[in-house]
């Protein structure tokens, strides 16, 4: 069970002790960091510690952050090539891989995760986003058009759509930063980022190293706050873009505001994607993988395979099974040595899920791991949770609740399975265990999903599009399709005669 540590700061390294003797930290904006009169204080999950003091950013630093991104964007970043670009970006991974171990500390006592897991997937992987996307900046080429007309000449050139404005949750801070990042700066495009208020270290330490990296400044700016900061950064009359991703309900209020001003906008949001295992499946390979893909992060992640569908046959079996791996987790502290599983984020989203494991408790399921959860001096621990004897209309098997708890049905045969999965309103990922390979491409044909895993579970690669249908957003990161959300598409006519 978890320890009881009042504070982790002092098994902090040198360098990330340096970085939080820094504070208050302030806003980044055209280059240099700006303290204000209002701050607020980010905490430590696994003790609720205070960690350091943040400043709000005000109307004024928003404004300035958009005016430092136009001025950058009109000025000396439209002159860089796109081998610059490129260079510039390279430059910036290297610079995260410099400070790995640093980062990956912030990150663990910022949010609260295992600090090996924020080493080799939130650090390594922003390091490769960086160095997959600095190789798109010297390849956006346009096209030359055939056309009807005589004595015509017709091209198409890619051109960055402008000051973007991003704003990124709490779940996986610093690699959702550079998701944002990464395809913005390939394409010409300036930033005004916005960090979830919850976690807003990793993005100010990234600001840092943007700068020795050498990107003019104004390129990136980095504002801090809550929602109303993240609303008026997305209603600034300066922003031509919008990326945003976070919560369904703020995604729907940003979709509208940005249609109301036509501004371009991609949405990444929440989801509650099936995981399907049929009696065929190599049984090893779909416990391991299905545990992993609710319960890594703590369920704090928008593709977590948070319905569990298993065929009758093999129901008891799985889900004792994972009952078993869940009661064996070492819950505990991020920066404590074999802590595989961490706090939930913060107060509100241990109320929240506590609530809903109340709400799947009242609604008649069985929690067989895991279950309400006390708050222990300090931190957020929330045990892995496996409800059983869910029903398809209860609340835990329909909404996203963003922390481990898995709810588990059994099913019959493969049409009944394709139409229950589908009957949810979100369509992020979804996944199935078998090794009938004409089942499993016919099922995934079959399903209503941005993403399909099959035999495996939630592998992210900067090239491999990332995103959802329906209510789990608009648009794809990651890959080619993630360089049309940053470019738009001019059409130049040119008469030969
Ligand atoms: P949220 O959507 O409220 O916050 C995400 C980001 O948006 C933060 O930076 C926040 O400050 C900002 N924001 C909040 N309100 C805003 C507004 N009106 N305009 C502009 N920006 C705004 O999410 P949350 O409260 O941190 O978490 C709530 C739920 O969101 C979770 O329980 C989960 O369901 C979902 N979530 C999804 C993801 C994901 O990766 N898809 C990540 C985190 C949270």
């Amino acid at each position: 069970m978890a320890t009881t540590l009042t504070s982790q700061l002092a098994d902090l390294s040198p360098a990330a002790s340096a970085f939080l003797d820094r504070a208050p930290l302030g806003n980044f904006i055209a280059g240099e960091f700006k303290t204000g009169s209002d701050t607020f204080t980010t905490i430590d999950p696994s003790t609720g510690a205070p960690i350091a003091e943040i400043a709000i950013a005000s109307q004024q630093d928003i404004d300035d952050a958009v005016a430092a991104a136009r001025a950058a964007f009109e000025g000396p970043w439209r002159r860089f090539t796109g081998i610059k670009r490129g260079t510039l970006i390279n430059k910036l991974a290297d610079l995260i891989e410099e400070n790995a171990e640093e980062l990956a500390q912030l990150e663990s006592i910022d949010n609260g995760k295992p600090v090996k897991i924020a080493q080799i997937v939130d650090v390594a992987g922003s390091v490769k986003h960086l160095r997959y996307f600095a190789g798109w900046a010297s390849k956006l080429e346009g096209r030359a058009i055939p056309v009807e007309a005589k004595d015509m000449f017709v091209y198409t050139e890619r051109v960055p759509v402008g000051v973007c404005a991003q704003i990124v949750p709490w779940n996986f801070p610093l690699m959702m930063a550079v998701w944002k990042l990464a395809p913005a700066l390939t394409t010409g495009c300036t930033v005004v980022l916005k960090a979830a208020e919850q976690t807003p270290i990793t993005a100010l330490r990234l600001a840092e190293l943007v700068k020795e990296a050498g990107f003019p400044d104004g390129v990136v700016n980095v504002v801090n706050g809550d929602g109303a900061v993240g609303a008026a950064l997305v209603e600034h009359p300066g922003v031509n873009k919008i990326a945003f991703t976070g919560s369904t309900s703020v995604g729907r209020e940003i979709g509208s505001k940005a249609g109301r001003d036509l501004k371009r906008v991609t949405l990444e949001l929440g989801g509650k994607s099936p995981n399907i295992i049929f009696e065929d499946a190599d049984l090893k390979a779909a416990i391991g993988g299905s545990f992993q893909s609710i319960y890594f992060n703590t369920g704090q992640a928008c593709n977590a395979g948070s319905r569990l569908f298993v065929q009758k046959s093999l129901y008891e079996e799985v889900v004792g099974q994972l009952a078993e791996l869940a009661n064996n987790s070492v819950v505990g502290a991020g920066l404590t040595k074999g802590t595989t599983f961490g706090p939930v984020v913060s107060e509100q989203q241990f109320k929240r899920v506590n609530e809903y494991i109340q709400i799947g408790l009242d609604e008649g399921a069985e929690a067989i791991a895991g279950g309400v959860a006390e708050r222990e001096d300090g931190g957020y621990f929330i045990r892995p949770t496996l409800f059983t004897g869910v029903e398809s209309d209860m609340r835990i098997a329909r909404e996203e609740i963003f922390g481990p708890v898995l709810a588990a049905t059994p099913f019959d045969d493969l049409e009944e399975i394709a139409e229950k999965a589908n009957d949810n309103e979100y369509g992020l990922a979804a996944g199935l265990w078998t090794r009938d390979i004409g089942r499993a491409h016919k099922l995934a044909g079959m399903l209503d999903s941005g993403m399909v895993y099959i035999n495996m579970w939630g592998l992210t690669d900067p090239a491999a599009p990332f995103g959802g249908v329906k209510a789990s957003g608009i648009g794809r990161e990651h890959g080619a399709e993630n360089l049309d959300a940053y470019l738009e598409t001019k059409t130049v006519w040119t008469s030969l005669s």
